[in-house]
């Protein structure tokens, strides 16, 4: 639990990012703390097609996308979850995310649809899928990685859990990313913090 913690709550670059908002150097917006980075789309999703539809338009809908769904031509089903990297010394345990897309089968999207207005999923457990984005700056590529898909309480988004291998998003996952692979990976996505 110690070890890091102390070094990481010194570095000024931490105080910069955590202390409410810092204007960005590449974006030109200012953002607040720790901020995710979401994917609006599955990959498989057409290019071009970006009308973004209300969520209640998945129960009836055979192709749409929305914040939290997409359906490509009746056949294949992802939800939109998060992807939670720790950092490597943090002082209050604090996480970066991924918004990133997962495929469902037919059977897991019914019920995450059935439980997304209540929010309330109780121990439906994890649901298998393939994860769905192809994020910048990784090798291979982070498309169709195995995962589960762990649905939330409270109309949280689903959590994803990769399988356990050495592809380096998933090491992060499960190893955590030091501040400056943090600063790396928004700068792959257009995004500076300057000191
Ligand atoms: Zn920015």
């Amino acid at each position: 639990m110690a070890w890091g913690d102390i070094s990481l709550g010194k570095d000024p670059r931490w105080e910069r990012l955590t202390q409410g908002k810092w204007f960005c150097g590449r974006c030109n917006n200012p953002h607040e703390g720790i901020f995710d980075l979401g994917c609006v789309r599955p990959e498989a999703w057409p290019d071009g097609e970006d009308d973004i539809r209300p969520n209640s338009e998945a129960q009836h809908s055979t192709h749409f996308l929305s914040e939290d769904f997409c359906v490509l031509h009746d056949e294949h089903f992802f939800a939109r979850c998060v992807l939670l990297l720790p950092i490597v010394g943090a002082p209050n345990g604090e996480k970066f995310g991924y918004g990133v897309w997962s495929t469902l089968s037919r059977k897991n999207f019914d019920l995450y649809l059935e439980g997304f207005d209540s929010g309330a999923y109780g121990d439906a457990g994890s649901w298998f899928g393939w994860f769905s984005n192809s994020l910048k700056g990784y090798e291979p590529t982070t498309l169709n990685l195995k995962c589960q898909v762990r649905p939330q309480d409270r109309r949280q988004r689903p959590l994803i859990e990769l399988e356990p291998t050495d592809h380096p998003l998933a090491v992060e996952a499960r190893e955590g990313i030091t501040l400056d692979r943090l600063l790396e990976i928004y700068r792959l996505n257009g995004h500076e913090l300057r000191v």
